[in-house]
């Protein structure tokens, strides 16, 4: 068995190859290869925790999995990060575990992969102001992936913790672009692509504020009650979704479905049925688009095997006897 820990997970996945491992396993989805099982997510009664885990496989593959952790809300304190996850492959063929994979900035990049392959294949193509709702540690993630896929030149951001946009502002003039932090209103009206990715519980985001060709991707609501946009931009939009049974019950769609704004018939489609030619992406230029990204367990089994390929191609990685 190979174990692959935290820091060398950082070094072995990178933006590119993290985008294009997360969109075949989309595709895979789409095609009826690859199925996402039902996800467990618990309050443990224990540290104010929640844990949960993803599991599913791609038979194309094949490749066979599950990622467990959650949020530990006092970690930071202790000097660790709230989100702790961890990847255990299986080898498909025997179900004999294969890989122990630490999870944390693997989530954080197939997140960012996934908003990126939506907006890849929905904004528009010339799109380059980024408007970000969000600016913790999800934020760079998607800022980074964003840039891979399109010209991004100015970067409107917000967030209600002012230190926390001094940060994000920080990296974003790092990376040579125009920052400005704004409000809500500001950001979402002057942007060509909106991310949201805050773990906000109401909307934040009026269905007044966003330009028609705006493409948004919603990435902070994975759980129930989590909400970021008005429901009535939601139902406005020609919306995309990683898995449909996710959106309408842990994604941004939950609140306008709930409210009967939407069906799951609404829906275009998923964003793998775009990828696999199964489906239309972008209509025309006057559209809103927006992508449901509730986050799926085979996000977390390609980026987990894409570090277990590159680690034994390099060599000198842990390996037990189990
Ligand atoms: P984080 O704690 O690092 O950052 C959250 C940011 O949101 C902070 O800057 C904070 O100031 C701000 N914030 C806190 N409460 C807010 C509120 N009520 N309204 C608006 N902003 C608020 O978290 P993160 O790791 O950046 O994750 C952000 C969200 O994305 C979380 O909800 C997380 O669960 C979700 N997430 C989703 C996926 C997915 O696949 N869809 C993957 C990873 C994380």
């Amino acid at each position: 068995m190979i174990i692959i820990s935290e820091q060398e997970a950082r070094a072995l996945v990178g933006v590119p190859d993290a985008i294009a491992a997360v969109e075949q396993s989309f595709a895979a989805m789409a095609r009826g290869q690859a199925r996402n099982y039902p996800v467990v997510r618990e309050a443990v009664g224990h540290q104010d925790a929640v844990f949960g885990v993803k599991t599913g496989c791609d038979t194309s593959a094949p490749l066979l999995g599950l990622k467990a952790g959650g949020y530990w809300p006092h970690n930071l304190a202790q000097g660790l990060g709230n989100h702790q996850s961890s990847t255990l492959l299986f080898d498909a063929e025997t179900g004999r575990a294969s890989a122990l994979v630490s999870a944390n900035y693997l989530t954080g990049v197939r997140t960012g992969a996934a908003s990126a392959i939506a907006t890849k294949y929905l904004s528009r193509p010339g799109s380059s102001v980024l408007g970000m709702i969000g600016a913790g540690v999800q934020s760079q993630h998607q800022l980074r992936a964003t840039l891979a896929v399109r010209p991004i030149r100015t970067v409107y951001a917000w967030n209600p913790s002012p230190d926390k946009l001094a940060a994000f502002g920080r990296v974003v003039q790092e990376l040579g672009l125009e920052f400005i932090s704004a409000d809500r209103e500001v950001v979402a009206s002057k942007a060509d692509i909106l991310i949201t990715v805050t773990p906000s519980k109401q909307a934040l985001v009026d269905k007044s504020w966003v330009r028609p060709g705006t493409h948004i991707s919603a990435m902070g609501a994975d759980t129930k009650g989590k909400q970021e946009l008005d429901p009535a931009l939601v139902a406005a939009s020609a919306i995309f979704v990683d898995e449909a049974a996710q959106a309408i019950t842990i994604g941004e769609c939950q609140h306008a479905f709930g409210a009967g704004l939407i069906t799951e018939a609404s829906f275009r489609g998923s964003i793998g049925q775009v990828i696999a030619g199964l489906c239309e992406g972008r209509r025309n230029d006057a559209e809103i688009t927006l992508f449901d990204g509730t986050g799926v367990a085979l996000q977390d089994l390609v980026v987990a095997e894409l570090a277990v390929r590159q680690a034994l191609a390099r060599g000198g990685c842990t390996m037990v006897d189990y």
